[in-house]
């Protein structure tokens, strides 16, 4: 049920809350739908008990990141206390980890038990990694009017307009096939 196709761990969150139908989906309902994301995400925590405060401060931090988001993509300054929301989270170190080398492949070796700070933090730095000028991608919003999910365009000509092809894209390819089939059979009916 979750989705993991913005390229970034942040944009990914901010993703928890989605659109069908016009009506907005909350797929963070509870403090198992908080440990579930975070797995999938790769950021599984450990032997730790999450609390209900604890998805109050995510939807909290999601709130924030998509206000960020939201007043980036319109060019317009962001909120202060947005900036003050995302700024709690930054506070906790997110790099006690090692790089080890070995078998001709580079990994990170944790030296840090995966708590729920751990997780606010990754989330708010590579949210850090978005909004900063001058980033090697380029952040979007889904082309489909229906749909609020963000991305990273990694794509090498910068083109990618959908969250995702299968979700989006055939959708409205589809849509705008049949409109223009309905038009061309509406003129054939005038004639
Ligand atoms: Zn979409």
């Amino acid at each position: 049920m979750f989705v993991y196709i913005a390229g970034n761990i942040a944009l990914d969150f901010c993703n928890t809350e989605t659109k069908s139908r016009g009506e907005t989906i909350e797929l963070l309902n509870s403090v198992t739908d908080l440990k579930l994301w975070a797995e999938g995400a790769g950021l599984g925590l450990t032997n730790h008990k999450v609390l209900k405060k604890d998805l109050d401060n995510a939807l909290d931090l999601r709130q924030a990141i998509k206000g960020l988001l939201a007043a980036r993509l319109a060019h317009e300054d962001p909120r202060q206390s947005d900036i003050d929301t995302l700024n709690q989270y930054l506070v906790f170190p997110v790099a006690e980890q090692e790089l080890k080398y070995t078998g001709g492949s580079f990994f990170i070796k944790k030296n840090v038990q995966q708590t729920i700070e751990l997780l606010f933090a990754q989330i708010a730095q590579s949210a850090t990694e978005v909004l900063l000028d001058g980033q090697k991608y380029t952040l979007k919003q889904c082309a489909n009017p229906a749909c609020i999910l963000y991305f990273l365009d990694k794509s090498k000509t910068q083109q990618r307009k959908w969250c995702s092809m299968v979700i989006c894209g055939n959708r409205l390819k589809v849509s705008n096939h049949h409109k223009r089939h309905k038009t061309l059979s509406d003129d054939e009916a005038a004639r």
